[in-house]
């Protein structure tokens, strides 16, 4: 199969990706989060192929698009005002909803669960699209399952090309990390993942929330989680990733201390200096990080080469989207992090 790549600029490119989510195919779509792999979120066959494609574990469950907030209504019922509050604040953006399915959603797009997640993301080429496209998108981010996720249209085509018939490039991801996602189906909302949308700005409109234990901490494979994928290896490059924890000097002192030749330092731009000796590679400033954000998975994926031999990681501490950044950095890390403040 020939995979065409087309700019969200051209005027068919809405058009000729509808026509092919329609026709039960899959369509690369860019969003202001990540790029994410599309089927018709209402048609089981589409929906299959996207695990197929991907490799994607059949109980991990996919997010359900929509083009406007008005629509979560066809796809969930006993819908709380929560969920209403959270949709006039942040949709479309990088927010997801869990709530409880209706029947129209096909088991194999909630992985067999009586919830689905719904998201209006804010990125206009992709929202025109499931307009015309007259169904809801069910995507998962592009990338093939376990590395690290697509922020530009070169990620996805790198992971599928050959297999899939269509990429629209919106050029790089705004955000950079997945979508907040939270559950409103028990009694007290509950942070399942974070993302652009941070626990504070949640908490101002909810008045309370819970974070899962699977947000901070590492998860064995016998703990049951509010949905499977929690569990899942993640956005992880070939190699062993540590993180390096504690003050600037600290740090610098104990990498330099352990460094072999073979191994590569991912850092602050503000620390390249201190690194020169080390093959650093930057994934943004510490002083602005919505810029390390943006640029952590196309970092992950530079480094993604069997040839490295281990990554020692800086990551930025604090609340915010700091948050989101620890999230998947400590994934990708598989929860190995040494404190550089006590450990020599
Ligand atoms: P991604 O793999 O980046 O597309 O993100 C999809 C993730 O959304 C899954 O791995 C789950 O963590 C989450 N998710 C999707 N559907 C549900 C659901 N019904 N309940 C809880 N989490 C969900
Ligand atoms: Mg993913």
């Amino acid at each position: 199969m020939r995979t065409l790549v087309l700019s969200a600029n051209e005027l068919n490119t809405a058009q000729i990706a509808a026509d092919i989510l329609k026709n039960g195919g899959l369509v690369a779509l860019p969003t202001e989060t990540v790029y994410g792999l599309g089927a018709n979120g209402l048609d089981p066959d589409a929906v299959a192929q996207i695990f197929t494609v991907k490799g994607r574990p059949q109980d991990n469950p996919l997010i359900l698009h929509i083009a406007d907030p008005e629509q979560m209504a066809l796809f969930c019922h006993h819908i709380p005002e929560a969920a209403y509050a959270l949709a006039k604040a942040f949709w479309p953006g990088p927010l997801t909803i869990v709530l409880p399915a209706k029947d129209i959603v096909p088991l194999s797009t909630r992985a067999n669960l009586p919830t689905v997640a719904v998201r209006c993301p804010d990125c206009d080429i992709t929202r025109e699209i499931i307009r015309r496209a007259g169904v809801p998108i069910a995507a998962p981010s592009a990338n093939i399952s376990g590395k690290p996720s697509t922020t530009t249209a070169q990620h996805v085509y790198d992971d599928h090309a050959g297999k899939i018939p269509l990429i629209v490039d919106g050029g790089a991801c705004r955000v950079g990390v997945e979508s907040t996602i939270v559950d409103l189906t028990e009694a007290r909302p509950r942070l399942l993942r974070p993302g652009g949308i941070t626990p504070e700005q949640l908490k101002a409109v909810l008045g309370d929330l819970l974070i899962d234990k699977a947000v901070t901490a590492s998860i064995d494979r016998d703990t049951v989680v509010k949905a499977p994928g929690m569990k899942y290896r993640h956005y992880a490059p070939a190699e062993p990733v540590v993180i390096v924890a504690g003050s600037r000097e600290k740090a610098a002192e104990y990498i330099h201390r352990h460094f072999v030749p073979g191994d590569r330092v991912l850092c602050f731009e503000e620390e390249l200096p201190l690194y020169a000796d080390c093959d650093p590679l930057s994934y943004g400033r510490e002083a602005d990080v919505e810029t390390l954000c943006a640029g952590l998975f196309a970092a992950l994926r530079e480094l993604d080469d069997a040839s490295i031999h281990q990554v020692f990681a800086r990551c930025p501490e604090g609340d915010g989207v700091a948050f989101a950044v620890q999230n998947r950095l400590k994934k990708a890390a598989a929860f190995h992090i040494i404190d550089a403040e006590v450990e020599v």
